[in-house]
């Protein structure tokens, strides 16, 4: 039987809803990684490891919430802690006592962020994020990397899918135009460019590991490189640690790598599974944003109705204290077991001659399905020039969730939940499926 007979036959509830959801909401999602072909299947509940759909289907799952549940679906200190919150009122509108332990527990772990404020999604922060650079430095652009996610703010989102185009609908040239980009892990081509708009430079951020980008992690050389060239220039350096805060280790890739920004902003993990974005860094940038600023470069940050609701500030602080509480064996076994995952599959691939790759770091992983046999995954732009993302992102994933895998990208985040067995099984399927796809 043809794959997609498979999956109709499989996923009949999810189909009925998903033709009604199309012609309420454009393409019948709210988040566009969330379509596939012929239609994305709709989810019920997550517990541990697995995901459950509407026609009682189970699923091992990668994609995690976005790769925010690094304990795993709904884990137990998260809704307990929710059980205490929720019954005092959702949200106060007000200051509450949590956002202090929650910020209090931050500054202590992420090297860079002396203050903060929260938000509720990473694409605010990252909107805060340069803004505050552009006050704080007084100058115009910024630049980001070719390949490079930051969510879906108009500054942002030049660069992003290639081929990189200046100017999309709804987003105006002019715009675009105050965003540069350079190239992810290639000084020469990067130098080139900052040396042309050197004068101007407001921010340079990037992703410590590239997300979109194949979970490539930056050349420790070339994190040596952007710091030493904003200091330069006297711009600011952003790392984006949405995906890697609280991810790499408690002090995210900053700690990893060991090197510094100006700024950060992170998201995900750090709410503990609720909707969350930080920006934070050096106390006299951020300082520019206090109420209690008098001077004239005062930068506009911090509406949102729901930012740090006590829900989130509590569930952050659990989360937080529960990889704090494992952080001698958490971050080591997670990427223990992102090698597992990631060897056993590549040796697979070689074996039997297959025509897919795998990267990632850590806890996570890609697969790719290169047009040409050889192709080696170096930056993001052999994964968008070389690769058949469209059969990644619609036959594999179709093909695996027939197995009882829901992956995101060929491939996604392990998180404490997952087990050895798991783990095995994840392989076991992923291999099957590459080998029909042969
Ligand atoms: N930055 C990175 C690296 C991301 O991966 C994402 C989301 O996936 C964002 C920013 C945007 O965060 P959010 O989806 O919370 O707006």
């Amino acid at each position: 039987m043809h794959y997609s007979e498979i999956y109709e036959n499989k996923t009949k509830n999810s189909k009925a809803i998903f033709n009604k959801l199309k012609n309420i909401m454009p393409g019948g999602i709210s988040h566009n990684l969330r379509f596939y072909e012929p239609y994305p299947v709709v989810m019920t509940k997550g517990k541990g490891s697995e995901i459950f759909d509407v026609d009682d289907n189970v699923y091992k799952d990668l994609w995690m919430g976005h790769y925010s549940h690094i304990a795993g679906h709904a884990p137990d200190f998260i809704t307990k802690a929710n059980e205490l919150t929720i019954p005092d009122g959702t949200h106060l509108g007000t200051v509450n006592p949590y956002e202090l332990e929650l910020a209090e527990k931050i500054k202590k772990h992420v090297p860079s962020i002396e203050m903060l404020r929260f938000c509720t999604s990473g694409t605010e922060a990252n909107m805060y994020a340069i803004r505050l650079a552009r006050g704080y430095t007084q100058k115009e652009l910024v630049v980001k990397m070719a390949g490079g996610w930051h969510g879906a703010g108009s500054e942002l989102s030049r660069a992003i899918k290639y081929p990189y185009q200046n100017g999309v609908s709804g987003i105006f040239k002019k715009i675009h135009n105050l965003t540069q980009y350079i190239y992810f892990n290639d000084i020469e081509r990067s130098f080139e460019i900052l040396q042309q708009f050197k004068d101007n430079i407001a921010c340079i951020i990037l992703e410590p590991v590239i997300g979109e980008g194949g979970f490539l992690p930056a050349n420790i050389e070339f994190l040596h490189f952007l710091r030493e060239q904003c200091s330069k220039m006297n711009s600011l350096l952003i790392f984006d640690e949405v995906i890697t805060g609280f991810r790499l280790g408690l002090s995210g890739a900053q700690g990893k790598f060991n090197v510094i920004p100006d700024l950060t902003t992170m998201g995900k993990i750090a709410g503990g599974g609720f909707n969350i974005g930080i920006v934070g860094g050096k106390k006299e940038i951020m300082e520019l944003s206090s109420p209690f600023y008098r001077g004239d470069n005062k930068v506009l940050i911090g509406g949102g109705t729901f930012s740090a609701t006590p829900y989130t500030m509590r569930a952050g602080f659990e989360m937080i204290k529960f990889l704090e509480n494992k952080k001698d064996e958490i971050f080591k076994e997670l990427n223990e077991k992102g090698e597992y995952v990631r060897s056993r599959i590549s040796d697979f691939i070689l074996s039997n001659n297959i025509n897919a790759v795998v990267t990632g770091t850590d806890s996570l992983y890609m697969i790719h399905f290169p047009y040409e046999k050889g192709v080696q995954i170096k930056t993001p732009e052999d994964i968008g020039a070389k690769t058949d993302i469209y059969k990644r992102e619609n036959e594999f994933k179709v093909r695996l969730l027939n197995e009882g895998l829901h992956v995101m990208h060929g491939g996604g985040a392990i998180s404490y939940a997952h087990s050895y067995e798991d783990l095995d099984f994840i392989i076991e399927k992923t291999c099957k499926v590459l080998d029909e796809m042969k």
